[in-house]
């Protein structure tokens, strides 16, 4: 018996093993692929090398796998498994084959429809929830036994004993691993950001200070000359493309400049009330150009310390990626600032064109942009800000459906 267990188990925590030494983080293509065939196989296995009970009847473990997939991956990556399993099943024949086709097909459209509010949860919310649906997935399983008994005998009740502790147990590990997995994957991600933010600082804090200097002298003097009577106006067209360039290298100045350690800090004990409408009105004018509607909510009364510049152009950042997602059909940008358990959130949503999975991961790096016009830095000020507060940015994003930024600042 204690062999059979160590056995499955070992089976189980192989694709998990195998995932931690070949890949070090979500953004593989190959990934997904990868988990769905080594889960496939550890089903397999487990049905392979079942509990064989003394009163005669067999327990296997073949839905933790199957329930893992399905709640991490939903019906796309637990198909393929699904197939699997009742190729398998049909190939080793003998009797329940109808019984055993039902009842996967029941789990297989029941557990992925959970999948969407799963990976929404916190890691003891998907614990708790990972072993219930295993527990309840052999509950049911137990129910359909029913028809094989006439009574419910001791046999019975010894068989169900086994097979909910062995399920609960097994998958708890698993989920354990699984959940350990993705906070180090997270973790690495964080870090290497928080290491990206300060190399960026520190070369920014130097570097665009000595340009500014040099650029606004070429400004003045190129004002000089666009009013100049000497030069001939076909030549002053050459004047006004110098201008534009000057102003577009200040934006991307602007950006750096704000990012890296204020010019002038002006550090404030204060609700964000007065920069949030702040900006609000600054980016009024755009949105209007754009379409966009501006929904605005504050209720705030919680205090914290900051660089009031430095809020302003974060916010700046944020709001005005929100216009330009929703750039080509309008929509709706709310913005909500509230308190919740002494933390500042600041919510903003827009209807825009939305990110996918990957290209939420590379929100934050240097230079990442996928605008023509882009700079890559507003985002980078946006993380480097909101870290210096101790604050965590959640990002949810649906391509072509829009984008949730929620920000929580502790106070
Ligand atoms: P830029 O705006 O200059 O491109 P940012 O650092 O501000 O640079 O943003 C980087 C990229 O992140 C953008 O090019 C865009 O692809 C993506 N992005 C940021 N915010 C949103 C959003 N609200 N909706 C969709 N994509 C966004
Ligand atoms: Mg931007």
């Amino acid at each position: 018996m204690l062999e059979t267990f160590l056995i499955n188990i070992l089976f189980l925590i192989l694709p998990v093993l195998l995932v931690v030494i070949f890949f070090d983080s979500y953004q593989n293509k190959f990934l997904s692929l990868y988990i769905t065939f080594f889960s496939s196989i550890s089903m397999i296995l487990c049905m392979i090398y079942p509990f064989k009970l003394e009163i005669g009847f067999i327990v296997d473990l073949r839905y933790v796998p199957f329930i893992l997939v399905a709640l991490y991956g939903g019906y796309k990556r637990v198909f393929p498994m699904y197939v699997i399993l009742n190729i398998y099943r049909l190939l080793i024949g003998g009797e329940g084959l109808l019984q055993s086709f039902v009842f996967s097909t029941v789990i297989f459209i029941a557990v992925p429809m959970l999948s969407k509010k799963f990976t929404g949860y916190n890691t003891n919310k998907r614990m708790m929830t990972g072993v219930t649906v295993a527990l309840m997935t052999m509950l049911f399983y137990l129910l359909t036994l029913l028809s094989f008994f006439d009574e419910l005998t001791k046999e019975y009740w010894t068989l169900a004993f086994y097979a909910l502790t062995t399920h609960a147990i097994v998958i708890g590990l698993n989920l354990s691993m699984i959940e350990k997995i993705i906070s180090n994957f997270n973790k690495r991600e964080n870090f290497l950001r928080a290491e990206r933010l300060h190399v960026m600082s520190e070369l920014s804090a130097s570097v665009s200070h000595e340009i500014r200097n040099p650029l606004t002298v070429t400004n003045g003097f190129l004002q000089l000359l666009k009013v100049s009577k000497t030069i001939n106006p076909e030549d002053k067209v050459y004047i006004e493309f110098a201008l534009k360039e000057l102003v577009r290298a200040e934006t991307i100045l602007n950006d750096y400049l704000a990012f890296a350690k204020p010019q002038s800090v002006h550090m404030v004990h204060s609700n964000l009330k007065e920069e949030m409408e702040y900006v609000k009105n600054v980016l009024m004018p755009y949105a209007k150009l754009n379409n966009v509607e501006i929904v605005y909510q504050f209720s705030n009364s919680l205090m914290k310390k900051y660089d009031q510049n430095q809020m302003k152009q974060c916010l700046i950042n944020l709001l005005k990626n929100a216009i330009e997602a929703m750039k080509e059909e309008g929509g709706t940008l709310s913005i909500r600032v509230f308190e919740q358990k002494k933390n500042i959130v600041i919510c903003v949503k827009d209807e825009g064109i939305g990110m996918s999975k990957e290209e939420v991961l590379q929100l934050g790096k240097p230079y990442y942009s996928t605008k023509t016009e882009g700079t890559g830095l507003g985002m980078l000020m946006v993380f480097g800000t909101i870290s210096k507060l101790k604050g965590k940015i959640d990002v949810q994003s649906k391509k072509s459906e829009g984008t949730t930024f929620t920000i929580k600042i502790p106070t």
